[in-house]
């Protein structure tokens, strides 16, 4: 049986922990070359093991998504290794400083916070989309949050999401007959290493976070990363623009 990924090129930032991991188990299984792509080596180059193990093909690939350089460097070395670029998840993201008011939020903690989640996404998708041009179509995905469709959250993280939301919608505008389609994922809390520092400062800390979604719990990465390879499929071919809640019904509320 054939995956719905099958032999397609997958790159997923942010590849060595939490949702981008459970994101580039997720392509390979379904038969994509996952380019597993971080800041921090160590996480990757255990994530392309265990793709391997599980009989799988990747690399992994060392970038600051802030930084022009690297990630124009970080598409090149995908390209050169596996021919093209297919899919592609934007999902390296950080989360400087929670529970600050905004008159209380450091400008470095703006800076770090808007150079990675929403300069790197959009320094992504600048040369994916270039090299998704050439070869004639692609998906991207961006991982965005209910931070990007609320005002939870401190003031720099907020304000990044919702610019990846925007940056998703003008992208899948722009690309709408070019045969790219451009959409975002919005997760609630997942259990990633993230979340898990709020989860253990007090079980009434837990227990709030759990009921805030009206399941009853957080989700997991793989709950996540599976919207993520529908969205990148031929399965979602009409669907771009959009601003996918993976939330545990939190925005019905
Ligand atoms: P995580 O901390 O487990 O993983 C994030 C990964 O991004 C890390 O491996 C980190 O090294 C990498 N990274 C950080 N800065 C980078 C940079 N400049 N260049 C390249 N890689 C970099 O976190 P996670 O929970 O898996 O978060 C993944 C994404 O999901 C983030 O964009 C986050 O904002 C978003 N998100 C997470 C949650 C959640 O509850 N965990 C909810 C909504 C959205």
């Amino acid at each position: 049986m054939t995956g719905r990924l099958q032999d397609k090129v997958a790159l997923v930032t942010g590849a060595g922990s939490g949702i981008g991991r459970a994101a580039a188990l997720a392509f390979a299984e379904e038969g994509a070359k996952v380019v597993a792509a971080d800041v921090v080596t160590e996480g990757i180059e255990e994530t392309v093991r265990m793709i391997k193990e599980a009989g799988g093909e990747a690399i992994s690939i060392k970038a600051d998504v802030s930084q022009s350089q690297q990630v124009e460097a970080m598409i090149k070395a995908a390209v050169d290794t596996f021919g093209r670029l297919d899919c592609a998840f934007n999902n390296a993201g950080v989360e400087v400083e929670t529970g600050v008011p905004a008159y209380q939020h450091s400008e470095d903690g703006w800076d770090k916070t808007i150079a990675v989640n929403l300069k790197g996404v959009w320094l992504c998708m600048k040369f994916e989309i270039e090299q998704m041009l050439k070869q004639g179509g692609g998906a991207i995905v961006n991982t965005a949050s209910i931070a990007g469709l609320t005002g939870r959250g401190g003031i720099a993280y907020v304000a990044s999401k919702h610019g990846v939301v925007g940056m998703t919608k003008v992208t899948a505008l722009e690309n709408a007959t070019l045969g790219i389609r451009v959409n975002a994922v919005c997760p609630a809390a997942i259990d990633t290493p993230m979340v898990r520092h709020a989860m253990s400062m007090g079980p009434e800390i837990k227990e709030y976070i759990e009921n805030m979604h009206p399941v009853g719990r957080i989700g997991q990465p793989e709950e996540v990363a599976q919207a993520v390879v529908w969205l990148c499929s031929d399965a979602a071919s009409f669907t771009t623009g959009h601003a996918f809640p993976v939330d545990g019904g939190m925005m019905a509320l």
